[in-house]
């Protein structure tokens, strides 16, 4: 993980931060985009900053697709939410990492760079995907570090919107195959991948997700405690991290 890619976001205060990841919205997955509009309106409404780590969407072919689609509800959400005042960052995941300038323009999110250090109340914590500390999944960090390339986006997003979506569906089904057909073990994170994330960032703190498994661990490193708290995904029921007058909550919501 380059350390060189983090940097400091802005946003901290006392007040509530909420943390999520992997939504994974579909349109062919009603419910969850129905859970996540009302968890905006209830549980983000008032909270002084979002962050959302990642796979926002099962898919994300380019902002022009954000738009048209039965999208538009989210990027209302959002908008209405950082209307408010809410501060919105966003991580891109394995899935949306095509989100651009343009949805961030209609939310009124902003981007951040993966990984990134933010200041949580005032303590320096790594936030990042999740996927590129699954170093043990080679066939996966091989294809990651071809599609992060700006060539080969520039030549992705030239193509017509339904040649896209036609790709991105393809990917899907082999991104589906790959996962039935590898140890569930490669498709966590590497335990020495997540050490040198830790002393590379300097932080004690690290929040991710991708890897669907949400858990707070707790190890040592170089003798120090730290802390690496894991995400859930919101395919079956919804999930979020608070963090709120010095302590932080893996909480899910019942769908
Ligand atoms: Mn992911």
């Amino acid at each position: 993980m380059p350390d060189s890619a983090a940097r400091r976001a802005p946003g901290a205060g006392p007040a509530r931060h909420l943390f999520v990841s992997d939504v994974h919205l579909d349109t062919g997955a009603p419910q969850a985009q129905q859970q996540f509009l009302a968890f905006l309106r209830t549980h983000a409404a008032g909270a002084h900053v979002l962050y959302i780590l990642g796979d926002l969407f099962e898919s994300w072919v380019g902002d022009d697709d954000g738009a048209a689609s039965e999208n538009s509800a989210v990027l209302a959400g959002l908008r209405e939410l950082t209307r408010s005042g809410v501060a919105c960052f966003l991580l891109h995941g394995n899935r949306d990492f095509l989100i651009g300038e343009d949805f961030c323009r209609e939310t009124g999110c902003q981007l951040l760079p993966d990984p990134v250090i933010a200041a949580i109340d005032g303590e320096p914590v790594l936030l990042t995907h999740g996927d590129a500390l699954c170093t043990d999944d080679h066939a996966y960090q091989e294809l990651r570090t071809i599609v992060r390339t700006p060539a080969w986006q520039s030549r992705f997003l030239s193509l017509p919107l339904s040649d896209r979506q036609l790709l991105a569906n393809e990917a899907r089904a082999g991104s589906r195959a790959h996962t039935a057909s590898t140890i569930p073990n490669i498709m966590d994170v590497n335990a020495a991948a997540v050490t040198a994330a830790f002393k590379a960032a300097g932080v004690r703190r690290i929040i991710h997700g991708h890897t669907h498994r949400p858990a707070v661990h707790d190890a040592l490193v170089e003798g120090q405690p730290v802390q690496r708290i894991v995400l859930g995904a919101w395919y079956e029921q919804g999930s979020f991290l608070s963090y709120e007058s010095g302590r932080y909550e893996l909480r899910s919501l019942p769908r």
